[in-house]
C-alpha cells in the first residue's frame, strides 16, 4: 500500500448530483431515482480511483449535502424540532441542511459556515442538553458494503473525527463540548466495532481542527477523547488525518498516541515537514504524506515533491496522498478543450491528481524515471504570459502609492461640502434583482442568438428603469444595478488580461451549489475600461449621484485559482493596479463615488491568528489602499463586506482608509455597533438595516427603530442607510418594497433629528 487520497469530488463530472437532488426537492424525481444517480456517481469515482491505481480508496466521503452533517446525522445529533417533523430519514437530513416548510410546519436550516480556508461551506451541527449522542445511522456502513460489492476490496472508511466534530458544532444548552466527549467516544467505539465486523482495514478520522491554534484545554480534550477511543480499534487501523495547515501544537501529542497512521499536509505549509525533521517520525506509524495539492489546479512538480519527501528522512512506511480532499478542485482537466494547449497541459484536476500520485509513487520507489523527465520538461517550458509594464510598475511603487491624501477626516469635510447630501444618506449595495429575463439576455448573447448591440440595449433599458425607480422613491446615492454581471469576480476576470476560464471547472460551494473559479494564468493588467460605459450611461440619466461598482483585488484573488510561481502578494498587487486604473478612469469620467467591494477580505484570514498579519493582512490591506490612493480628495471611496465579525481585525478594516464602508449587520443584532464605538472607528459606516437573504419585507416602523438604534450609538453624521448586501437574488417586488420602506423610514428619522 503506497497511495491514497483523502476524499474525492462528489457532485459529478457534469454536476449530476446537483440536478438529481434539486429534482428530488422539487418532487420531479423519486427517492429511488435520486439514490440511483448517487449509486452511479459513487461507482464512477471508485472506478476512476481503482483504474488509476490508488491503493487505499476512501469510502464515506460521498455526501448528499455535506460530510460534517453526515457525521452529526450518523451519531444522532439531530435537534428535536427536526425529529418532530416525522420525515423519512433522507428528508429529515435535507431538513437539517436546508430547512423544511409545509402547510403546517416551518423549520429553518442549521447554519452554514466556511470550511476552514476554502470556499466550501459546511453545515454546523447543533447540540443541546437533550442531545443523545449514539450511533443510529448507517450511511458509512452501507457505503462500505456498496464499495465492496463494487469490487473495492480494501476500502478506507472516512469520517469527520470526534474532536473536529465538537470544535465545529454549536452548543445551545448549558452543556459544553467536553460534556459530550464520553458519549461521543462511545458512539465512535460502536462505529469501530461495526467496521471490525465489516472487516475494514483502515479508518480515516478527519481532524482538520488541529490546524487552528490549540489551547491547553483543547489539547486536553483531544487527548482525553483519543486515549479512550483508540483501545477500541482492534483490527481496524486508525489514521489521524489533518489538512489545510500544520500541527505545531499537537505534534508531540499525536506521535505519542497509538494511531496507526498520521496524515499531514505538506503543501499548505512547510511547518509540518519541519516538525517531522526536527522531532522525527515514529517508525511504528505510517506517514500519509499530503504531497498532491487538493486546493489548487496546477500539475505537481515531481522533482520538488520527491526532494521534500526524501528530506523528511522518515524510516517507516510512507503513503503518498493528497494534501486535503480533492473535492476542492474540479473533476477533469482533459475536458477543457477550449483552453490553449499551453495552458491545459499544466492543469491537474481530480482525475489528473490520481495519476500524479501513482506516478510520484513509482518515482519515489525508484522505478519510473521516464515520467520524471517528462514532468521536468513540462516545467522547464512553462511560460506564464509576462507583462513587463506591470512588472516595472510594481518595481516603482513607493509608500506614497499606498497613501491617500489628505487624511480621511479632512476628506470627510470636503466631501460633505461637495455632495451636500442629507443626513443619513441612503444607498444600496449595487445589484438589483437578476430576474429571469436578465439571465436569458446574457445566455442569448453567449449562444450567439443576439448581437452585442441588442444585448446592451436590453441592459440599458433595465438601467434606465432602475435609475427611475431609485429617483422616484428618493434614494440619495444611486446604482446602475449590475445587470451585466454574471458573477462579481468572473465579470472582472473576463475583462482583465491574465485570467483564463474553464468550461466545466465546477467546485462545490455548498450542498448543490457550485462555483467555477477563474484561473490566474499570466500577469494581470487592464487593457480597456471595464465598467466605465455602463456607469457613465447611468450617470447621465440622472442629476443625482451615481456610484461606480467594482470588485476589489483581494476578493478577485481569493475567489480565483491562484498562480504558484509568484507570491499571493505579487498577484494581488497586479490586480490592485488593474482595478486602480479602472478607479481613475471612472473618476476621469465624472463618477464621484466609487465602491470597491471586498466581501472575501475577512474570510481568507489564515487559520492561525499568529499568521494573520504576517501572512495575509500585511499585503491584503495595502493592496486595497493601492487601488484608491490616486483619487482626488472629493472623490468618495466606499467598500462593502458581507459580514459583521470585524472583531479582531477592526483596525485593519479601518486602515483600508475607505471613506465609507457598508456591511452585514442586521443578522447579528447590530452588536458590531458597540465594537465600532469602542474601537473609535473612523470610516463612515452603513450597517445593513435589513437582511436581504430573507424574502421577508421589513416594515417602515421596524426600520425606523433599527435606524434609531444605530444613531443612538453612532454619530448620525457618520452613518449611511443601506440593505446589508446586493439585491440580485431577491424578486423585484421584494427588493422594491423593502428599499422603498428603507427610504421612507430614513426620511421619518431624519425629520425627527
Ligand atoms: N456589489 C455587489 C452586489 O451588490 C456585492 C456583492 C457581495 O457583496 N457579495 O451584488
Ligand atoms: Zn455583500
Amino acid at each position: 500500500m503506497t497511495t491514497s487520497i483523502i476524499g474525492f469530488p462528489r457532485i459529478g463530472e457534469h454536476r449530476e448530483l446537483k440536478f438529481a437532488t434539486e429534482h428530488y426537492w422539487k418532487k420531479r424525481a423519486t427517492k429511488e431515482e435520486l439514490l440511483k444517480t448517487a449509486q452511479q456517481l459513487k461507482a464512477q469515482r471508485w472506478d476512476k480511483q481503482q483504474k488509476a491505481g490508488i491503493d487505499l480508496i476512501p469510502v464515506g466521503d460521498f455526501s448528499f449535502f455535506d460530510t460534517t452533517l453526515d457525521a452529526a446525522y450518523l451519531f444522532n445529533v439531530i435537534p428535536a424540532r427536526y425529529k418532530q417533523l416525522g420525515l423519512s430519514s433522507l428528508d429529515e437530513y435535507f431538513a437539517l441542511a436546508r430547512g423544511y416548510q409545509s402547510e403546517t410546519e416551518s423549520v429553518k436550516a442549521l447554519p452554514m459556515k466556511k470550511w476552514f480556508n476554502t470556499n466550501y461551506h459546511y453545515i454546523v451541527p447543533e447540540f443541546d442538553d437533550e442531545t443523545d449522542v449514539k450511533l443510529t445511522g448507517s450511511k458509512l456502513f452501507d457505503e462500505i458494503n456498496e464499495a465492496k460489492k463494487h469490487g473495492i476490496q480494501n476500502p478506507k472508511a472516512v469520517i469527520v473525527g470526534p474532536y473536529t466534530l465538537l470544535k465545529l458544532s454549536i452548543f445551545k444548552g448549558d452543556k459544553q463540548p467536553q460534556d459530550f466527549a464520553s458519549s461521543l467516544v462511545n458512539a465512535y467505539q460502536d462505529l469501530l466495532a461495526k467496521l471490525n465486523e465489516q472487516d475494514v482495514k483502515w479508518l480515516q478520522l478527519d481532524e482538520p481542527a488541529l490546524s487552528f491554534d490549540q489551547s491547553e484545554t483543547d489539547l486536553a480534550l483531544f487527548t482525553k477523547i483519543y486515549e479512550s477511543l483508540l483501545p477500541a480499534k482492534k483490527a481496524v487501523k486508525v489514521l489521524l488525518q489533518t489538512y489545510f495547515g500544520d500541527v505545531r501544537d499537537s505534534y508531540q501529542t499525536l506521535i505519542k498516541l497509538p494511531f496507526d497512521g498520521i496524515g499531514l499536509d505538506l503543501v499548505a505549509t512547510t511547518e509540518n515537514s519541519k516538525l517531522i525533521k526536527e522531532n522525527g517520525f515514529p517508525t511504528d506509524k505510517v506517514l500519509f504524506a499530503g504531497v498532491v495539492n487538493g486546493k489548487n489546479i496546477w500539475r505537481n512538480h515531481y522533482v520538488t515533491t520527491i526532494e521534500t519527501l526524501k528530506a523528511l528522512n522518515v524510516k517507516g512506511e510512507i503513503v503518498l496522498s493528497s494534501s486535503c480532499s480533492l473535492q476542492h478542485v474540479p473533476y477533469d482537466a482533459s475536458l477543457e478543450t477550449k483552453l490553449p494547449k499551453t495552458v491545459q497541459q499544466h492543469l491537474a484536476f481530480a482525475y489528473q491528481k490520481l495519476d500524479e500520485l501513482v506516478e510520484l509513487d513509482a518515482i519515489f520507489q525508484g522505478h519510473d524515471q521516464k515520467v520524471l523527465a517528462i514532468n521536468n520538461e513540462l516545467f522547464s517550458t512553462i511560460k506564464h504570459p509576462e507583462n513587463s509594464q506591470v512588472k516595472s510598475r510594481i518595481a516603482q511603487l513607493t509608500a506614497a502609492d499606498y497613501t491617500r491624501l489628505p487624511e480621511r477626516s479632512k476628506r470627510e469635510q470636503i466631501q460633505k461640502q461637495v455632495f451636500n447630501l442629507p443626513e443619513l444618506p441612503t444607498t444600496t449595495i449595487g445589484s438589483f434583482p437578476q430576474t429571469k429575463d436578465v439571465r436569458q439576455n446574457r445566455s442569448k448573447l453567449r449562444k450567439g442568438e443576439i448581437t452585442q448591440a441588442e444585448y446592451d440595449a436590453f441592459n440599458q433599458a433595465k438601467i434606465k428603469r432602475i435609475i427611475e425607480f431609485q429617483e422616484k422613491i428618493g434614494v440619495d446615492v444611486l446604482v446602475h444595478g449590475e445587470y451585466e454581471r454574471n458573477d462579481m469576480v468572473e465579470y472582472f476576470g473576463e475583462k482583465l488580461d491574465g485570467f483564463v476560464f474553464t468550461q466545466n471547472g465546477w467546485v462545490q460551494s455548498y450542498g448543490t451549489r457550485g462555483v467555477k473559479p477563474p484561473i490566474i494564468w499570466g500577469d494581470v493588467s487592464r487593457n480597456e475600461p471595464i465598467t466605465v460605459d455602463t456607469t457613465v450611461f447611468a450617470n447621465k440619466l440622472t442629476d443625482r449621484l451615481v456610484k461606480g461598482m467594482l470588485t476589489g483585488p483581494v476578493t478577485i484573488f481569493n475567489w480565483s485559482f491562484p498562480r504558484e510561481d509568484i507570491t499571493p502578494e505579487q498577484s494581488v498587487t497586479q490586480i490592485a493596479l488593474a482595478i486602480r486604473d479602472e478607479v481613475l478612469d471612472l473618476e476621469a469620467h465624472d463618477i464621484k463615488i466609487i465602491q470597491i467591494d471586498e466581501p472575501a477580505l475577512r474570510e481568507n484570514l489564515p487559520l492561525r491568528k499568529s499568521d494573520w498579519y504576517r501572512a495575509y493582512l500585511d499585503w491584503a490591506v495595502p493592496a486595497f489602499r493601492l487601488v484608491h490612493s490616486g483619487v482626488k480628495p472629493e472623490t468618495q471611496i466606499h467598500t462593502h463586506m458581507c459580514y459583521s465579525e470585524f472583531g479582531d481585525i477592526i483596525q485593519a478594516i479601518d486602515n483600508l482608509d475607505a471613506d465609507v464602508i457598508s456591511f452585514e449587520a442586521s443578522r447579528s443584532d447590530l452588536s458590531l455597533i458597540d465594537q465600532l464605538v469602542a474601537a473609535n472607528f473612523q470610516t463612515e459606516v452603513g450597517p445593513g438595516v435589513y437582511d436581504i437573504h430573507s424574502p421577508r419585507i421589513p416594515s417602515v416602523e421596524e426600520l425606523e427603530e433599527i435606524i434609531n438604534h444605530i444613531i443612538a450609538k453612532l454619530p448620525a453624521a457618520k452613518v449611511w442607510i443601506n440593505p446589508d448586501c446586493g439585491l440580485k437574488t431577491r424578486s423585484e417586488k421584494e427588493a422594491f418594497d423593502a428599499v422603498s420602506n428603507m427610504v421612507e423610514a430614513t426620511k421619518k428619522v431624519r425629520s425627527s433629528l
